[in-house]
């Protein structure tokens, strides 16, 4: 597959398609994915089911538990991604890549038995996730990789990814990280997909992979900076990471609690993840925002008590429109946006 074929089409694990047929679509998923990191994945150590007795406790942080965070039931992943489809949505973003366990296959098999259009995505998580061998790998070997997973298929499978990301970063950034950064970004330049950034969680971090995006050669209108919920609570540094020309993704709706167990922060609601995004279309970036619920672990599934992945369609359109926002925005956020995003250039 040359850059040629792939210019002006998006790329979904059932293949290519064409833009026009892409309406709303949830730009930050994973459908089959396993959060925990290797260390931990393969624990044995008991662990409640989850019931209506224990999730809350599970949810909070209080029980550590690995199988709250493997999405690995196919069936479920059917039946969940199929309240997306009656609900609207006809299009998401899968970001599982390298070291969340990706499984292009059973991707496929969801998009085909759903009629949702995935898009997949390729490259490396954070590094303590990422296979120890990475350690000696070079920026061009990583960008190669990248490259063929959008070209000739990914992680063993002829399946084709879409897009390039979650690219892990911390903070503080590590070097491995960096190098799959600079690999990324070669990938992106090559391949003409846009690229999808997971920050570190510290709020001067977006704007520090912003600018190392932009001195290295990547292109900003075509990078998405995922998680801004959970890392950026000021308008300041909200606006100038914006101003740089990078996306601004809201990718955590349908979390209504304020408390995060992953670190020390207030995490906003659905109410006022839309004030700032309110706050981005007032200065002009209406075409920078895109929203998504990055669901990684069961009990935001239905199935097991959660929202799941109609959610957007279901209550936060509704609450888009009461709350001012016209079809033209919400068209812009869910449709148009993405539509340029995930089409090759
Ligand atoms: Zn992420």
């Amino acid at each position: 597959m040359t850059g040629a074929t792939l210019r002006g089409k998006v790329q979904t694990v059932a293949g290519l398609i064409e833009p026009a047929a892409l309406a709303a679509t949830l730009m930050h998923e994973h459908v089959l994915c396993d959060l925990n990191p290797p260390a931990v994945s393969g624990s044995n150590e008991p662990e409640p089911e989850i019931t209506l007795e224990t999730v809350w406790a599970i949810n909070y942080g209080k029980v550590k538990h690995r199988t709250k965070y493997r999405l690995d039931q196919l069936d479920v992943a059917i039946h969940e991604v199929g309240r997306m489809v009656s609900a609207g949505g006809t299009s998401m973003v899968e970001l599982t890549c390298g070291g969340l366990k990706p499984d292009p296959t059973g991707l496929a098999e969801v998009s085909a038995r759903t009629g949702a259009n995935i898009v997949m995505g390729c490259g490396y998580y954070v590094e303590e996730y990422q296979d120890p061998r990475n350690a000696e790998r070079t920026v061009d070997d990583f960008a190669g990789e990248m490259i063929s997973q959008v070209r000739d298929g990914a992680w063993g499978t002829d399946i084709r990814a879409g897009i390039i990301g979650e690219i892990g970063c911390q903070a503080p950034w590590t070097a491995l990280e960096k190098r799959v950064m600079r690999g990324a970004l070669i990938a992106q330049r090559e391949t003409g997909a846009a690229l999808n950034v997971h920050p570190g969680r510290d709020d001067d971090q977006p704007q520090e992979v912003a600018d190392f995006i932009a001195a290295n050669g990547g292109d900003p209108e075509r990078t998405i900076i995922s998680h801004i919920d959970r890392t950026v609570f000021d308008e300041d540094r909200l606006l100038r990471l914006a101003d740089s020309g990078v996306v601004i993704e809201f990718d955590l709706f349908g979390i209504e609690h304020a408390f995060y167990p992953l670190s020390d922060i207030d995490m906003p609601n659905d109410a006022t993840r839309l004030k700032l995004i309110r706050r981005l279309i007032d200065h002009g970036h209406l075409e920078r925002v895109v929203i998504s619920h990055d669901i990684c672990y069961r009990t935001r599934l239905t199935k097991f008590g959660g929202h799941g992945y109609g959610h957007i369609f279901e209550n936060v359109v509704p609450m888009m429109r009461r709350r001012g926002f016209s079809e033209d925005e919400i068209d812009t956020i869910l449709v148009r946006t993405p539509r340029r995003l995930l089409t090759f250039i």
